[in-house]
């Protein structure tokens, strides 16, 4: 019959013996010091220092020992195990500081640097293209002239040979403005600037005017109650069709490109006479294989204007000397001159004030 374990040697039991809580020791401390980052050195604290870690283990193992072995045993395993706490707690300092660092690092923001939270605009293509128009002229040495958008009804009708019961004048339906006995309305056309120019001034007379007219047409996809135009009139001694012609055909190829001309078709208009149609020969298909050209529908040339020699009659009326002096005008859209240059299938692009639209163009001219 054996007796109690009195002459037990503590060195003998594996988890406790010095060797192998050394091993243990340096094995934790050694993996402390590799953990890279917070994530890391959790899992090193579990596997070293948690329950089944080899230190807890040989910790428990004390209790099996005889009594005059605890002190010593005890003593080997409170030192590792205090080691192997102090390298962690000094770990996770220096871990967490390294943390901080970096958040403070990485989450910068450098208030200084550039930004494009307010992105550059551009410049309206009507604003454009009625500049570019306006600087065709201004190179053949015409002048820009300009005049007010509400105007009176003798100047946008009788100055023009459009008499209270000429049948033209109710062809544009005009917006009039209160009281009626006014006789002020929202101007149809930019023709009435021709007028005052005249009223103004003394020949030779060369003036191009762009600007906004009014009529009342619905708003959709071809109309529009405010639109653009420009409006070109000449008065000198002996200006003649000819020089109408030659001015139109330098304008189309100058807004349209190189040997782009125009051709004239008989027409009507109160305040010129002879007057014509302006056409202008397709830009896109250039009267070639036209049948398949969406911009021209198969004709090869496009509706651009009308035009004509100022009718003698509305040179007296502005007090022109109409035996001495001759003169042609002409007037086409902005808005179409725009859309044809641009490609645009709806016309309410132009006037909607979408960012995206005037970015595209509006940097283009
Ligand atoms: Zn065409």
């Amino acid at each position: 019959m054996s007796g109690p374990n009195t002459d037990y040697d503590p060195v003998e039991v594996a988890a406790v013996s010095p060797a192998e809580l050394e091993a243990a020791r340096d094995a934790a401390l050694a993996a402390i010091a590799a953990a890279a980052d917070l994530e890391q050195l959790k899992a090193v604290r579990t596997e070293h220092a948690g329950d089944r870690s080899a230190l807890a283990l040989a910790n428990r193992e004390i209790g099996a020992l005889p009594p005059q072995a605890r002190k010593e045993a005890g003593q080997r395993v409170g030192q590792a195990r205090g080691a192997v706490s102090k390298a962690l707690t000094a770990r996770q300092e220096v871990l967490e500081a390294e943390h901080e660092a970096r958040i403070l690092v990485e989450e910068a923001v450098d208030v200084t640097l550039p930004t494009d939270a307010e992105p550059v605009g551009a410049r309206h293509p009507l604003t454009t293209g009625a500049e570019l128009i306006a600087d065709i002229f201004v190179a053949m040495g015409w002048e820009v002239a300009e005049g007010p958008v509400i105007e009176a009804e003798w100047l946008n009708f009788d100055a023009l040979n459009l008499g209270p019961d000429h049948p033209a004048r109710t062809m544009q339906d005009t917006f009039w403005t209160e009281p009626a006995d006014h006789h002020v309305v929202l101007r149809t056309h930019t023709s009435p600037v021709q007028a005052r120019t005249m009223l103004t001034r003394t020949p030779p007379i060369y003036v191009v005017c762009p600007g906004r007219v009014f009529r009342t047409d619905e708003y959709d996809a071809t109309h529009s109650p405010m639109f653009h135009q420009v409006e070109g009139l000449a008065i000198d001694e002996g200006i003649s069709m000819a020089h109408l012609k030659g001015t139109l055909d330098h304008f189309a190829s100058q807004m349209f490109g190189e040997g782009i001309t125009t051709r004239f078709r008989p027409s009507y208009f109160p305040f010129t006479e002879p007057s014509a149609e302006v056409d202008l020969v397709c830009f896109v298909c250039r009267g070639v294989d036209s049948d398949q050209c969406r911009t021209c529908r198969g004709e090869g040339w496009i509706e651009w204007g009308g035009c004509g020699i100022v009718n003698p009659r509305v040179l007296q009326a502005c007090g022109v000397d109409s035996e001495r002096y001759s003169g042609f005008a002409f007037g086409m859209g902005i808005d179409r001159t725009l859309m044809f240059r641009h490609g645009l299938e709806d016309l309410r692009t132009l006037f909607e004030g979408d960012v995206r639209f005037t970015t595209a163009f509006g940097s283009e001219l």
